[in-house]
């Protein structure tokens, strides 16, 4: 994993670059908010808000109109009206000086999961995930039903339509779609979608998941389990949806192909297919695409 390090400060980056060295990442490092934004792509972002040059929520602002790459911001005990802004502006977690390197790489690795981007030694294959089917890594798209979840773009679309969620909103319903079908329990929800040792009040997942349900149209497509956790499937009677491309499917009829000519007069038509009946799909109700 490539890390963007923003730091202007060389006794907080100095040990930072060497610790993430250790533990295998490639860090670039940036001492000002420019040469942080003139640095190339990286997979994850650390980025202080304390710079000399421009205030680091404007190099987040920045960062967030043109990539959805991950980012912690590296903040002092003061910061806390910059630690909000940052949240609601688009950056996934932050730190607070001083933290150790251990805790850093925790947050990195709780990121990389929340963001779905593989973690560890660069060139390593990111360990357990398949290339491609269910429960394949989350770098293709994600069919669930008529839903699509696409955690690279932060994109979802219902039956081809996007649909407009939050960050939190996002990353709740990517790990509530992480297993579809399967029971979340609260707890796993609060770690992964806010963070670990979340203290606040848990009525704030109640009210992300009421919104989740408002904009998917349905509150059928996620259950509550009762006293354990919330389920995601699509809710019953969803059509299956058309099959990507690159899955075999029946062939369309081509464009601009004029239609069969009508059947001699006398010749009954073929019965139509019975209602409820629709073509066979290729691929089950959940899958991916491979990217
Ligand atoms: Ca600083």
């Amino acid at each position: 994993m490539r890390v963007l390090l923003i730091e202007d400060d060389d006794r907080v980056a100095g040990p930072l670059v060497e610790g993430l060295h250790r533990f295998g990442f490639t860090v670039h490092r940036a001492r000002t908010g420019q040469e942080g934004l003139a640095a190339g792509d990286s997979d994850m972002v650390l980025l202080d808000l304390g710079l000399p040059d421009m205030d680091g929520i404007e190099v987040c602002r920045t960062l967030r109109t043109r990539s959805q790459v991950p980012i912690i911001m590296i903040t002092a005990r003061s910061d806390e009206v910059d630690r909000v802004l940052g949240l609601e502006i688009g950056a996934d977690d932050y730190l607070s000086k001083p933290f150790g390197v251990r805790e850093l790489i925790a947050r990195i690795r709780a990121v990389a999961r929340r963001t779905q981007i593989p973690y560890g030694p660069v060139g390593a294959a990111p360990s357990g995930q398949p290339a491609a089917g269910v429960g394949a890594p989350a770098r293709g798209v994600q069919h669930i039903g008529p839903l699509t979840v696409d955690r690279r773009t932060r994109q979802v679309r219902l039956d081809g339509t996007p649909v407009a969620l939050s960050p939190k909103e996002f990353d709740l319903l990517a790990c509530l779609a992480d297993d579809p079908g399967a029971v979340c329990t609260r707890q796993h929800i609060l770690d992964r979608v806010w963070q670990p040792n979340y203290f606040g009040p848990t009525k704030t997942l109640d009210v992300h998941i009421a919104a989740l349900r408002r904009k998917l149209g349905d509150s059928a497509w996620i259950d509550t389990v009762r006293g354990v956790g919330f389920r995601l499937q699509p809710p019953t009677g969803t059509p299956a949806p058309p099959a990507p491309t690159g899955t075999p499917a029946p062939p369309p009829a081509p464009t601009g192909t004029p239609a069969p000519p009508p059947a001699p007069t006398g010749t009954p038509a073929p019965p139509p297919a019975p209602a409820g009946t629709s073509a066979p799909s290729a691929r089950p109700a959940y899958g991916w695409d491979a990217r």
